[in-house]
């Protein structure tokens, strides 16, 4: 028998570049996420060449505290081992499997295991998917499958909220409550309904913030009767929201959502592609937020970003109807349970587990944060900051004592960020908030140092509004 193996010499990581270089090559065909391609091309990107611990560089040598690990991802921060070795020895020993058909692969199994051990204990199941997007849309079908099974098929409308963000496929960005996305592409899909976000800033002057909780909640309930408590099958909502600005809602809004849901038996999911994997100082969102939902979206964190996974923890309520009266579910992607990608999860959460990242997070760097977070209240152009666990958000004011935001066209956020940028930060603009979510891995000297650079963007900002 002939042997098909080649031998063909692995091509250098990165070949060596000038930053221009790149720069030229990245505009003639890269077409970025959430980006102004036209503008971009003229500006030129920067380009990241390589990370250690909680820093990146860039092509420059620059070297950057990357305050929002990646895109929210990065837990463990970068450079670990364990999950570089992870990928290499799978990659070798079977780089790909399906998972239709029923078959299935060691690493898969391995990681559904270990999920079901530290999701909350109602969660058994799991269905995998390759991101948070994909976990959201399997969430749609999932749940109109459920009520479809249970002879209810006209309970599909899904409540979701007005600035939320579930992803970027049809049925994400239709769940997600970003009007500008809404704007592209006729969205949202029919049967997607939102109501406004418990931001007390925007909706709650003047209230009591637990009284303001439970208005936001109640604002759920309306809708519910608006559409009929008959046609609506779930609730979706991230436990706190991240892409939206890092929005804390007041302790008293999830139980509250819990009530509601509970009172029409109306599911509830719980998106924790951020929140999930120690972010907020337990393993989950809703266990820092108080609730108990049916479905569970992650991504992200569960492999710290290294490599793309995504899935859907599926609550037992659930899975008994769909393991028991459901037959075939026609739904599924290459990637679910994909074998190398599985490894580097089970890697990550184990390192998170040695590591003590979530107690690290609840006990020391989380309180710490929300500790440093405060003192910045006394900085002339700091209105309000909140934190949860290790997200943050700080909201820049024009007049304190009159509460009053700056003019749009000023776009504070944006000038923020670009001190940011140029004194080797990495932070996130949302309008006129600062928001951050750095590596969960992040001592309180390191923070002390986020801390100073922050406050130094703060006062060059303040020199440019005034
Ligand atoms: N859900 C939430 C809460 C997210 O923040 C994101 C991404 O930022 C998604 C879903 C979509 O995940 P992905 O970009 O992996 O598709």
């Amino acid at each position: 028998m002939q042997d098909n193996t080649i031998v063909i010499q692995a091509p250098a990581v990165a070949s060596k570049r000038s930053t221009r270089e790149w720069q030229q090559a990245d505009a003639a065909h890269f077409l970025h996420p959430f980006t102004d391609f036209g503008a971009l091309a003229k500006k030129g990107s920067r380009i990241i060449t390589k990370a250690e611990g909680i820093y990146l560089w860039d092509s420059e040598g620059k070297k950057i505290l990357d305050a929002m690990s990646g895109l929210w991802c990065v837990n463990v921060g970068y450079g670990q081992n364990s999950l570089v070795e992870a990928a290499t020895r799978q990659m070798k020993e079977l780089p790909f499997y399906n998972a239709f058909f029923q078959t299935a692969t060691p690493p898969a199994i391995e990681l559904a295991e270990l999920l079901a051990e530290v999701t909350p204990p109602n969660f058994q199941h799991v269905f995998f998917a390759g991101s948070g997007s994909e976990g959201n849309d399997t969430v749609v079908r999932m749940v109109r499958r459920y009520w479809d099974i249970l002879g209810q098929p006209e309970r599909k409308v899904i409540i979701s909220r007005k600035n939320g963000y579930h992803g970027s496929t049809m049925a994400g960005a239709s769940l997600g409550g970003m009007s500008y996305m809404h704007a592209q592409g006729g969205l949202p899909i029919p049967d997607i309904t939102h109501i406004d976000q418990p931001y007390w800033h925007e909706h709650g002057h003047g209230m009591d913030k637990a009284e303001f909780g439970k208005v936001a909640a109640s604002w759920l309930e309306k809708r519910i009767l608006e559409v009929g408590a008959d046609k609506v099958a779930a609730f979706i909502g991230e436990p706190v929201q991240g892409a939206g600005g890092v929005i804390v809602p007041p302790a008293t809004y999830w139980p509250e959502i819990q009530r509601i849901c509970d009172k029409y038996g109306v599911l509830i999911v719980s998106d924790e592609v951020i929140c999930g994997f120690g972010r907020t100082g337990n393993w989950f969102g809703c266990e820092t937020q108080g609730f108990k939902p049916d479905l569970m979206t992650f991504a992200k964190g569960v492999t710290s970003g290294y490599i793309p996974l995504g899935g859907v923890m599926v609550g037992d309520r659930m899975a008994k109807v769909l393991i028991e009266q459901g037959g075939d579910f026609n739904h599924g992607y290459t990637y679910s349970g994909h074998p190398v990608a599985s490894a580097v999860a089970v890697a990550n959460i184990k390192l998170i587990q040695q590591l003590k990242l979530v107690e690290h997070v609840r006990d020391d760097v989380g309180p710490y944060l929300a500790q440093q977070f405060a003192s910045l209240k006394d900085h002339p152009l700091v209105g309000d900051t909140e934190t949860c666990g290790l997200m943050g958000a700080i909201l820049l004011v024009k007049d304190k004592a009159k509460n009053t935001a700056f003019p749009a066209e000023i776009d504070i956020g944006m000038v923020c960020r670009g001190h940011c940028f140029g004194n080797g930060l990495i932070m996130r603009a949302v309008g006129d908030r600062m928001i951050i979510a750095p590596p969960l891995v992040m001592n309180r000297a390191q923070m002390d140092e986020m801390m100073s650079l922050i406050r130094r963007c703060l006062d060059l900002t303040l020199a440019d509004a005034t």
